[in-house]
């Protein structure tokens, strides 16, 4: 995979790299984290991402993706 994406709070060299999570059964997300500084950015994936593979799924960022999982499926009104 190829990523030219830009920092942008450095925007001399593309340090930023594409990174997956399945917190879920059918939960995915793609995160773009900067290893140059704090910035990162998560977007949903409504199936598996096109470039999903597991060895680009991060547990740490997985596991953030699982807790607010849990508290969005907590803060649901239950079904009547
Ligand atoms: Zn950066």
């Amino acid at each position: 995979m190829t990523l030219t994406i830009t920092s942008p709070l450095k925007k001399r060299l593309p340090t930023v790299s594409a990174w997956f999570t399945h917190p879920a059964e059918s939960e995915y997300r793609t995160w773009f984290v900067c290893a140059n500084c704090a910035f990162e950015m998560r977007a949903h994936n409504t199936g598996p991402p096109v470039a999903y593979r597991d060895d680009r799924v991060r547990k740490q960022l997985e596991q953030r993706d699982r807790l607010v999982l849990e508290k969005s499926i907590f803060k649901r009104p239950a079904d009547t």
